[in-house]
């Protein structure tokens, strides 16, 4: 049985800018053009922030929705996830987007001490993203942090406030928050295949050179890959990285030598639970 490996690309994220490498997509023109990329390299999932033009993090219901139309039109199939993340505002405005309906958002369910601030997610504020994705049918990707992030995906689940399998993604080597431990790393997988069963999909990121690493161990142990500028500008310590399709090629040449296919986004929607439109009724401006 073969496992096909999907690779999400992370483009822009709220932090880099164009002065720590050139090639961070910061116009939605640049997102697009720079999606469009990632996915011929063989990336299926895009998870976004948008920027306003001095590239400080935005929330701007505008933006998303010109970006979700610029890559369902050149990226039919693509998985088009949104960050729900704290940094473009407070509270309710990080899911101000969720009524365009993108296949996914990110969630956030508990908080934790990033590089010089508090990631602040309050129990009220993570059940209020969580029935917003349950009202526009927008699949939550767990972000975990923390082990106990694991464990209250599981109890959101069981109370039916998130739908179907849920999705982890395990983010270690953020300063201040779960560094890269390699037992604590298969404790994660431990857990997800405890609590969701062995089948359940996860997926990894690493922070900075720990990307690489990230990639590696997730490719290797059969979970879901993420890349891009958003977590890391470069290929290694003297190389700033292209473009995030250079970023994606990596994690497909890893995926080469762990003999895993790369999904297409047919297998990444199912392997996700997403449904799969028919290619003739995609792509096409409605
Ligand atoms: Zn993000």
């Amino acid at each position: 049985m073969t496992n096909p490996c999907i690779i999400c690309v992370a483009i822009t994220g709220s932090l880099p800018t164009k002065t720590n490498n050139p090639a961070v997509p910061i116009t939605v023109s640049e997102q697009v053009e720079s999606t469009h990329e990632a996915f011929e390299a063989g990336a299926t999932i895009v998870h976004a922030h948008v920027r306003n033009d001095d590239e400080t993090p935005s929330s701007d219901q505008e933006k998303f929705a010109a970006l979700k139309d610029g890559i369902e039109k050149h990226c039919p199939g693509m998985i088009i996830q949104f960050s729900t993340g704290g940094r473009s505002g407070a509270g309710q405005t990080r899911g101000g987007m969720l009524p365009l309906r993108p296949d996914m958002a990110s969630l956030s369910v508990g908080s934790n001490n990033f590089p010089t601030r508090v990631y602040e997610n309050p129990p009220d504020l993570v059940h209020w993203l969580a029935s917003e994705m349950l009202t526009y049918g927008v699949k939550p990707e767990i972000e975990a942090f923390d082990l106990s992030h694991i464990l209250k995906a599981k109890e959101m689940a069981d109370k039916g406030q998130l739908a179907g399998t849920p999705y982890i993604q395990f983010v270690m080597g953020v300063k201040n928050a779960m560094p890269v431990d390699r037992d604590v790393f298969d404790y994660y997988i431990h857990t997800v295949r405890r609590l969701f069963g062995d089948d359940a999909p996860w997926c990894a990121a690493g922070i900075g050179a720990n990307q690489l690493t990230l990639n590696e161990w997730a490719i290797a142990a059969g979970g879901h890959a993420r890349t891009g500028l958003e977590d890391n500008v470069r290929l290694n310590r003297d190389t700033l990285a292209s473009s995030n399709a250079a970023l994606v090629r990596r994690a497909v040449d890893i995926c080469d030598k762990n003999n895993r296919p790369v999904a297409t986004w047919q297998e990444a929607r199912r392997i996700l639970g997403l449904p799969v439109p028919k290619a003739a009724t995609i792509g096409r401006a409605a």
